[in-house]
């Protein structure tokens, strides 16, 4: 078996939105964005850290350079959906990932359910081995005081026939 761990943190853009706030590869209303080269989907490059980790690959940062044009404004489920393809080259396959988004807003109850079933069709894998969690920054810190959005997730590979 194999366990990977991943982290991500953007911070939120000054004044209104300028592009849709995605998370999980699903677009969030609100009215304001985040800060980031790709489309700064934290919860898809903690998760996509998370799966280089366990298989050794370094980082998202080593693999899609931010000085890289190519990846400017990039749809970050091509990010996750690279590190699943090394998962499954390298003969490994997923046992489950799990994942908290904080956030003090938006409120992301109503999008975790369609956030596990992007997770899960880009992994290619049930929903019910994904777990998407939502959790505030109960006010205080850089999330309470909605500078930001952070994620986290693990995830666990086996190669067991
Ligand atoms: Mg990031």
């Amino acid at each position: 078996m194999r366990i990977g761990l991943g982290h991500d943190t953007h911070r939120f853009e000054e004044g209104p939105a300028r592009r849709p706030l995605v998370l999980g590869g699903v677009a969030v209303p609100f009215h304001r964005s985040l800060v980031g080269h790709s489309d700064a989907d934290v919860l898809f490059h903690a998760l996509t850290d998370a799966i280089l980790g366990a298989l050794g690959e370094g980082d998202i940062g080593d693999v899609f350079p931010d000085t890289d044009e190519e990846n400017r404004g990039r749809n970050s489920a091509e990010f996750l959906k690279y590190a699943a393809d090394l998962v499954y080259e390298r003969g490994w396959r997923f046992e489950n990932v799990d994942a908290v988004i904080f956030a003090q807003a938006p409120k992301l109850g109503p999008y975790k359910a369609q956030m596990k079933i992007e997770i899960a069709r880009i992994l290619d894998i049930p929903p019910e081995m994904v777990g998407v969690k939502a959790k505030t920054g109960e006010r205080v810190g850089f999330i309470g005081r909605e500078e930001a959005i952070s994620a986290e997730a693990v995830v666990l590979l086996e190669n067991d026939p």
